[in-house]
């Protein structure tokens, strides 16, 4: 089954789009095709795998149902990474879409088409609550939190996790935290040190093992339109979003496990009540 994974938080500069790059780039190293799905009018993750304002089609006509998804889809320069980009025209998208049927439906509907193609599909939000970033919580299976360690995240984390509950009983009950994200995380200093470690109390192993370090490698990468692990693989930045994705995969292919150990279980337990009467 194909992996949806929104990364979301309405807070900006928290490190979304940093993560959904690289966290595509480096599912995609791992063997699995991935599509990135461009979901912000600011387009960075386009820009970040080298696309700078595009020419439509982008993921703005296939909200609208203008284009079939697979014309909008470009390579990346990395094998086994498509990209779904974006363009400024999404800015208009949320209101656009507020007077079309199925509005929150809309970006389901265009994966749908191509979802066959790739084992996941990464999508970078906006930085807000609106009806782009609700589309691709109705789109997708589960939820990355990307958070930096600064004193007012929780704040934030609580009020994202009450949008997630809300989106899930209105629209999609499959809907998953997969986990938060510490980026930009800084050992040496202790503000850093204090707001992971309340996270990790209040939110356990929702928290990824796997932080993301301060690393200036993965900022100069988007300048060069390339994700960190090609820009400089060996740098602590991209051995760190290759460590995620290799968390991310071992946890489904964990929770997957469990599920066909459970479902063993219970045709074991349906063949005993069978034999016993
Ligand atoms: P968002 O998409 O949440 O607004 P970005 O991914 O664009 O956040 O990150 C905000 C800024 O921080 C960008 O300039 C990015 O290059 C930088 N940045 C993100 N993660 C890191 C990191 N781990 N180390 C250094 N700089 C980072
Ligand atoms: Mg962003």
């Amino acid at each position: 089954m194909t992996l949806v994974l929104a990364v979301a938080n309405q807070k900006g500069g928290v490190g979304k789009t940093t993560s959904a790059v690289n966290l595509a780039a480096a599912l995609a190293m791992e063997g699995r095709p991935t599509l990135l799905v461009d979901l912000d009018s600011q387009a960075s993750a386009s820009s970040g795998l080298g696309s700078r304002q595009l020419d439509p089609p982008t993921v703005y006509e296939c909200l609208l149902g203008e284009v079939p998804t697979v014309e909008a889809l470009r390579q990346s320069g990395l094998s086994g990474l498509d990209l779904l980009p974006s363009n400024r025209d999404l800015a208009g998208a949320e209101i656009e879409l507020a007077s079309l049927e199925q509005r929150e439906r809309r970006l389901s509907m265009a994966i749908a088409q191509v979802r066959n193609r790739y084992q996941t599909i990464v999508i970078d939000c906006p930085p807000s609550f609106g009806m782009l970033t609700l589309n691709a919580l109705v789109a997708s299976n589960s939820v990355l939190v990307p958070m930096q360690c600064e004193f007012f995240a929780l704040e934030g984390l609580g009020a994202l996790a009450a949008s997630i509950d809300r989106v899930r009983q209105a629209f999609n009950p499959a809907l998953d935290l997969e986990g938060i994200l510490l980026t930009m995380y800084d050992p040496r200093t202790s503000l850093a040190r204090q707001v992971a470690s309340q996270v990790r109390e209040h939110f356990g192993d929702k928290v990824m093992s796997t932080s993301i370090p301060r690393n200036i490698r993965i900022a100069e990468a988007p300048s060069h339109g390339l994700p960190v692990v090609c820009y400089d693989p060996i740098s602590r930045g991209a051995v760190a979003y290759r460590d995620l994705a290799k968390e991310l995969i071992s946890r489904r292919l964990t929770q997957s496990q469990q599920r066909a150990v459970a479902s063993v279980e219970l045709v074991g337990e349906s063949g005993e009540e069978a034999s016993t009467r």
